[in-house]
């Protein structure tokens, strides 16, 4: 399916912008179908299909900096667009839909980062 990028954008960031939501709304098409996604650590998450680490300290404001602590990721750029890419990518995410837990998310991704990059768990001392 193709999916024209602005109003998916527009939208989710329109959502994420009201203090507190922790989901939005995403339209898939121009025909204005609806899809709810999860918006947990959407910011907070890289979005380098090749990376994925998820903590609290890659966010800085407005600004998204990965601190991948295994090997010098450094993806940079702001973090509404880090979010809108993340968000994207849990239109088809099987694990991680809009009634998923918080803590439950951050488990998730946690998981993923760690299997796809073969560490058995996160450094000593990480508290995400
Ligand atoms: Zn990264």
């Amino acid at each position: 399916m193709t999916v024209p990028i602005w109003p998916i954008t527009s939208d989710a960031l329109n959502d994420l912008s009201i203090p507190g939501r922790s989901w939005c709304r995403i339209t898939a098409d121009f025909r204005r179908s609806i899809k709810t996604v999860n918006a947990a650590y959407s910011s907070q998450t890289c979005p380098d299909p090749t990376c994925g680490y998820v903590h609290s300290d890659n966010r800085h404001g407005d600004m998204f900096h990965c601190r991948n602590p295994y090997w010098d990721c450094n993806w940079q750029g702001d973090v509404d667009h880090v979010a809108a890419m993340n968000l994207l990518n849990r239109i088809k995410d099987h694990q991680i839909n809009r009634f998923t837990p918080f803590g439950e998310v951050k488990k998730i991704l946690e998981e993923r980062f760690l299997r796809a990059n073969g560490k058995p768990e996160y450094p000593i001392g990480y508290q995400g």
